[in-house]
């Protein structure tokens, strides 16, 4: 009895530790016995409530589960289960649901049913349910984003066989999820492209840190399809990595759009050659290959001759279709290994590698291809339904190594480049060191010009205008340069830098200035009041908006006859905007100004071009003069220039006239005005003063 005592002791001792209500259901008189109502009370009810109500478990009990209990109660009672074992919510005091279990069997301790009793537990099994509810939810919404999601996702299991794919990498593969269950990666159908990704996986499994890394695929549908990848380890409770789930993002698109921005970045959106980033990158990359290997590159720079007029006269568009085609015709003239570059404007550069180690026969090498860009690129181009025949200018600059900055490799491609414009353009010149001297003395001449001009370094030549009878009737006035450092300088050696850095508008103005003052000073002077004066004018100069205005403002004043005041222009301003150009003429030509057209013969302004400036005088170009009496083809030209000059009504004037026997040609063939030598050299006013009064008009009127 009291061993029996001490067993009772430990179980209810060992019920309570686990947390178990043990009850007894006398099955023949219906009595019910609790050891504890432990459940009762931890729902919050009192000893008195559980005393009164709680007869019946099931009037707290959530009716939903009322039906399920009595169904597992009947199953054991009727033997179809072995065990009574059910779960169940049950209502606390405050109203919330709480989960419990029962488990609990038949006892029939005599063998005959006389006393058949049903013993169980119940125990509390909230935390595990709400657990598994949760779980439950969580595991719902995984599947929904994994079978929903853009992404491919699949999971390996530790020899790397594919437990899971879902739809959206399924709807890929050829033969759908079932071409991979089971398979390794490196097994999937187009198994190459996969054998990365196993590696990968066993890294993963290996380490447990996530991999990332990109794979092109090929889908089902033979779409090439590029892969950003992303795998990472899946843990079990133990920490141990049991799977590896891969995640695959198609950043095909991405990469279309990252090419782009790369596109822009480095290339020209015109041509799509590559811009100047891509350049100096190319030549920093070409510097370096050749600092080890010692072989030659050169650099060359590519200037298309009057790009500025055709883009003006004939417009943007064509201008772009020009550069197009240009682009092409370069890019057809390159091997594998050079680059050709455009650097904005019509301006376009080549790199040429791996010449040859020997400078010499490296410059014989890039001659030979330069003379080959030079022919295609003077290949008539048809733009739209314009003809045009367009020339290059080019500079080249050989290179080995990087002892040179890239700066200084430019700068010196594009001083050969100005070379070549100014040895008549359509040609090529290689840069050397006293170019480059030359092109230093020229931009610290352009220095020293700006203040040339406010010290009045500026000084007015006259150069005579005579008559058949060798009467002065007037003069062109020359410009010199008196610097305090270097003397005399003539127009040819600073007028080409004053039109460039437009300093020329300025000193223009200065001129028109001087020469209407003199005019005015002889108008007082008898015999000189007759004398007229011709003004050089450059195209810059003509070109500016408020020209016509600038001139009148000048003339007036001055207070002059504009008669007496002679423009001369060239044939370049013909090749502008011809019908502007023809406006501003006509509206000076009606104050009285006169117009000539100097060096004529030079240019390249069409006959028919030229009927329409309203000219009065043709200034036939010392070359020609320079030669009548030895050449026969100058001799033909001048006649001719005299015969159109005479036919279109205008005045034609020799220039350059040095002898008694081109003068006698002149007169013979017509033409009885002269500039030149042979009646005075361009001179200082006072000079020019004097000898108007060893004129024989002077002396006559004298
Ligand atoms: P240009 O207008 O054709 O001037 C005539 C040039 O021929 C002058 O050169 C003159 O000295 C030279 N010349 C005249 N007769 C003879 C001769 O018998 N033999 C030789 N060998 N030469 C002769 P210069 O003064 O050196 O001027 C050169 C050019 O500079 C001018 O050519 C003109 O285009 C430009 N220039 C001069 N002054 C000005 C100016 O004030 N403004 C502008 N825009 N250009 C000017
Ligand atoms: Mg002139
Ligand atoms: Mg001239």
């Amino acid at each position: 009895m009291i061993e029996q005592d001490a067993n009772k002791e430990r179980l209810e001792l060992a019920l309570e530790a686990a947390g178990l209500d043990l009850w007894e259901n006398d099955l023949v008189t219906g009595d019910v016995t609790r050891k504890s109502n432990k459940i009762f009370l931890e729902l919050g009810y009192s000893k008195e409530e559980i005393a009164s109500n709680m007869d019946s478990i099931f009037s707290i009990v959530h009716p939903d589960d009322v039906p399920m209990i009595k169904s597992s109660i009947n199953d054991h009672l009727t033997g179809s289960a072995a065990q009574y074992r059910c779960e169940f919510r049950v209502r606390s005091k405050s109203g919330a649901w709480v989960w419990y279990a029962n488990y609990g069997k038949i006892m029939d301790r005599d063998g005959n049913g006389s006393g058949r009793r049903f013993i169980g537990v119940t125990f509390n099994i909230d935390d595990r349910k709400r657990n598994e509810e949760a779980f439950a939810v969580r595991g719902q919404i995984w599947r929904t984003l994994v079978e929903n999601s853009p992404d491919t996702i699949s999971r390996y299991d530790r020899e790397c066989r594919c437990i899971y794919v879902n739809p959206t990498l399924a709807a890929l593969m050829d033969g759908g999820a079932n071409a991979l269950l089971g398979k390794k990666p490196s097994e999937f159908p187009g198994g190459r492209d996969y054998i990365t990704y196993e590696t990968k996986i066993q890294e993963v499994f290996k380490t447990g840190r996530d991999v990332e890394f990109e794979l092109n695929i090929t889908s089902r549908f033979g779409k090439e399809i590029c892969n950003h990848i992303r795998l990472t380890a899946e843990y079990d409770l133990s920490g141990s990595i049991v799977t590896v789930m891969g995640v695959g993002r198609d950043i095909s698109e991405l990469n279309i759009q990252r090419q782009k921005i790369n596109e822009m970045a480095f290339y020209d959106s015109l041509t799509g050659l590559p811009n100047r980033r891509l350049l100096v990158d190319r030549l920093l990359h070409t510097q370096a290959s050749s600092e080890r290997g010692g072989l030659q590159n050169a650099l060359i720079f590519i200037d298309l001759d009057n790009f500025k007029t055709l883009n003006d006269t004939l417009g943007h568009d064509i201008g772009d279709l020009l550069l197009k085609q240009t682009a092409q015709r370069l890019i057809a003239c390159m091997r594998q290994e050079d680059t050709v570059a455009r650097m904005g404007g019509d301006e376009f550069v080549i790199i040429l590698e791996n010449l040859s180690a020997n400078a010499e026969e490296a410059a014989f090498q890039v001659e030979g291809f330069g003379e080959k860009i030079l022919a295609i690129l003077n290949q008539p181009y048809r733009l739209e339904h314009h003809d045009r025949h367009v020339t290059p200018s080019m500079g080249i600059v050989l290179f080995s190594g990087n002892k040179l900055s890239i700066d200084e490799l430019m700068k010196r491609a594009d001083i050969a480049m100005y070379q070549a414009k100014k040895s008549g353009r359509n040609t090529i010149r290689f840069f050397d060191i006293d170019m480059q001297a030359a092109v230093e003395s020229r931009s610290s001449l352009e220095e020293s010009m700006k203040h040339a001009l406010p010290q009045q370094q500026f000084m007015l030549f006259y150069q005579p205008q005579v008559n058949s009878t060798g009467k002065i009737v007037g003069a062109e006035v020359l410009l010199r340069w008196q610097h305090p450092i270097h003397g005399m300088i003539f127009p040819i050696d600073f007028i080409p830098a004053a039109e460039e850095t437009g300093l020329i508008v300025a000193i223009g103005l200065q001129v028109l200035q001087s020469a209407c003052r003199q005019l005015k000073v002889w108008e007082h002077e008898p015999g000189k009041d007759q004398l007229h004066l011709a003004v050089n004018i450059s195209a810059r100069q003509f070109q500016q908006e408020d020209f016509v205005e600038l001139i009148t403002n000048v003339l007036e004043s001055a207070d002059i006859n504009p008669a007496r005041l002679t423009l001369e222009i060239t044939e370049s301003m013909v090749l502008g905007n011809i019908s502007e150009t023809i406006s501003k003429m006509q509206v000076l030509k009606e104050k009285g100004i006169k117009f000539a057209m100097d060096d004529f013969g030079t240019g390249h302004s069409s006959l028919s071009s030229l009927k329409k400036l309203p000219l009065d005088q043709l200034k036939i170009d010392r070359s020609f003069v320079h030669d009548i009496t030895e050449n026969n083809d100058a001799a033909i030209i001048v006649q001719t220039i005299i015969v159109m000059g005479n036919n279109l009504g205008m005045e034609v004037i020799a220039e350059g006239v040095e002898t008694a026997a081109q003068k006698d040609f002149l007169i013979q063939h017509q033409c009885l005005n002269f500039q030149g030598d042979l009646f005075g050299k361009p001179m200082p006013v006072e000079q020019f003063d004097a000898l108007t009064k060893c004129s024989p008009s002077a002396k006559a009127t004298s």
